[in-house]
């Protein structure tokens, strides 16, 4: 059992002339092994900027708080320090890795978060097996990290990760976005089994509540203006559904 826990954490994003503007003001936040947890929120609110900040983005800057994974603060590890410890963050890995195959980079970032290469046999079969049901196509291994792939691909291409490295937490921010619901359902399956099969604590972020028919959150937080503004489980989902984030953009506002 582990325990991702977010206290009174405040973040500033360095914008290019490398002043800071601040964006997360005190976040509070407890995720623990096999619950989901959806994070929903108007576009601006900060979800993104959290997702980014757990994983350790060079242009986020922790002001003050804590992120601490089963008690230990993450915030001054490396992203790969972050995960080893088991933290996944689906697009913290480069667009495009120029002359770097799928297959090698899968197995190097398996190799690098267990501490030891996975038994080929094993290996092999798993990346296989994973792939059949993600119905990414077989020629996909020889290809190019992210290179000229479609927004579906690079979306199965992160969940097949997160199947095979099996972090303990995974953060997936608008894996929902740009999907026809045929990629949806076979994302939101692949999300599900590696919860299912890990125990994995997930952070689902979304704008919409499309994905919550397919991935069936525990809590419901909403963001807004840096902070969670309410929570609750997953009737909270339902009911922003109905009424969208205005009430507490009205909120906000006074
Ligand atoms: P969300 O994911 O909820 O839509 P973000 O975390 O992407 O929100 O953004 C939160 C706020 O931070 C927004 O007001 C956004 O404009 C601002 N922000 C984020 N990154 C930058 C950046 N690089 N430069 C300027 N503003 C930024
Ligand atoms: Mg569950
Ligand atoms: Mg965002």
């Amino acid at each position: 059992m582990s325990t991702l826990e977010i206290k009174d954490l405040h973040v500033s994003v360095i914008l290019a002339d490398e002043t800071t503007k601040p964006i997360l003001k005190g976040v509070n936040l407890t995720i623990k092994s096999g619950e989901i947890h959806a994070i929903m929120g108007p576009n601006g609110s900060g979800k993104s900027t959290l997702a980014s900040t757990i994983a350790g983005h060079p242009k986020y800057q922790v002001d003050s708080g804590e992120i601490l994974l089963d008690g230990e603060d993450v915030t001054e590890m490396s992203v790969d320090e972050r995960a080893r410890a088991g933290l996944f963050l689906a697009m913290q890995y480069p667009v495009e890795i120029p002359g770097v195959t799928m297959s090698n980079f899968l197995r190097s970032a398996k190799t690098a978060i267990d501490g030891e290469a996975p038994a080929l046999r094993t290996w092999t079969k798993d990346v296989k097996n994973a792939m059949g049901e993600l119905k990414i196509d077989p020629d996909f291994v020889t290809r190019n990290v992210n290179e000229g792939f479609s927004g579906g691909e690079k979306k199965r291409h992160e969940i097949l990760q997160l199947e095979l490295l099996r972090p303990k937490f995974g953060i997936l921010d608008e894996t929902d976005s740009g999907l026809d619901i045929d990629a949806l359902q076979v994302v939101s399956e692949g999300v599900n089994r590696a919860h299912e099969a890990n125990d994995m604590g997930v952070m689902l972020i979304t704008h919409y509540t499309r994905i919550l028919r397919y991935i069936k959150p525990d809590f419901v937080h909403v963001f807004v203006d840096g902070k969670v503004a309410d929570q609750g489980g997953p009737e909270l989902a339902d009911r922003l559904e109905e009424e969208g984030y205005v009430n507490y953009l009205k909120g906000a506002a006074a």
